[in-house]
């Protein structure tokens, strides 16, 4: 009774996204987010429910400018609802697609980068850590102002089922850590370092690692974009170590 749908927003791995009217709020929209706990095996089912509400607890807790402030959940019927808040723009995959070649320019990536960072860093320093486990362009809203704002947390890994093809249980290929694929519970703040080296290295070459034929081995930088700038090249290619040892300990790093 509180929440009027206005129309569909999105949708894929695990459910809908709506834009709605909160009646209570009026004049405020948001979006929610429908998961059916139907798509998960039976006997998962539970322990997954538990676990969505718990890291929906956690998640209302996190305000940040970089992210879409969760603002409530619950479950209806069969299915359970993230409430969250509405980010108008587009989102960077959609931005990266209409751009020249599909990249942009150095200055243009470091700005989106180091909002990322400073993001990442304010999940990493929570107590526990909130690892976000699937950074990607499709899962970063860019608003007209150029502010970039992080969608699509991890708590939809409970409910990502491996339905569609571009989603993986445990994050998207070509973006999600070597770790990721080896079950749950392996995931630290390296693991959102790699997506985010791999994120950077797309905004600057335009390669798609969703393409890549062979996972986890991308044509060098250099050999993409002849002029990129060694420092940046050199912060990629730690970024998106194999090895989690490799790479930066840390966003702030
Ligand atoms: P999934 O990738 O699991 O399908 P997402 O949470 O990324 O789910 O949402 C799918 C799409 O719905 C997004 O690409 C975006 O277009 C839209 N969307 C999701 N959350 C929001 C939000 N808070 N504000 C505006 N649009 C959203
Ligand atoms: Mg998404």
């Amino acid at each position: 009774g509180r929440y009027q749908i206005v129309r569909r927003l999105g949708g894929g791995g695990m459910g809908i996204v709506y834009l709605a009217d909160d009646l209570r709020l009026p004049g405020l929209r948001c979006a929610i987010k429908e998961m059916s706990p139907a798509v998960l095996a039976a006997q998962d089912r539970d322990w997954a429910i538990q676990a969505f509400r718990q890291e929906a607890q956690m998640l209302a807790t996190l305000r940040h400018p970089g992210l879409a402030a969760v603002t409530d959940f619950f479950p209806d019927g069969d299915n359970l609802y993230l409430v969250m808040e509405y980010v108008e723009g587009e989102s960077l995959e959609q931005k990266l697609k209409a751009a020249p070649r599909g990249r942009l320019t150095t200055p243009q990536a470091l700005v989106i980068a180091r909002q990322l960072c400073d993001v990442l860093e304010y999940l990493h320093s929570g107590v526990p850590p909130v690892i976000f486990r699937d950074l990607k362009p499709s899962n970063v809203m860019m608003l007209p102002s150029g502010q970039v704002k992080l969608i699509d947390f991890g708590i939809a890994r409970f409910f990502k089922s491996g339905r569609t093809a571009d989603t993986l249980n445990m994050g998207t290929p070509g973006y999600a850590a070597p770790e990721q694929y080896g079950g749950m519970g392996q995931s630290d703040p390296r693991t959102d370092v790699y997506s985010l080296g791999v994120l950077l290295y797309r905004m600057i070459t335009g390669y798609n690692p969703s393409d890549a034929v062979t996972p986890f081995s991308l044509p060098p930088v250099e050999q993409l974009v002849p002029d990129v700038q060694p420092q940046v090249s050199a912060a990629i290619s730690r970024a998106k170590q194999m090895q989690p040892e490799l790479r930066f300990g840390s966003v702030a790093e």
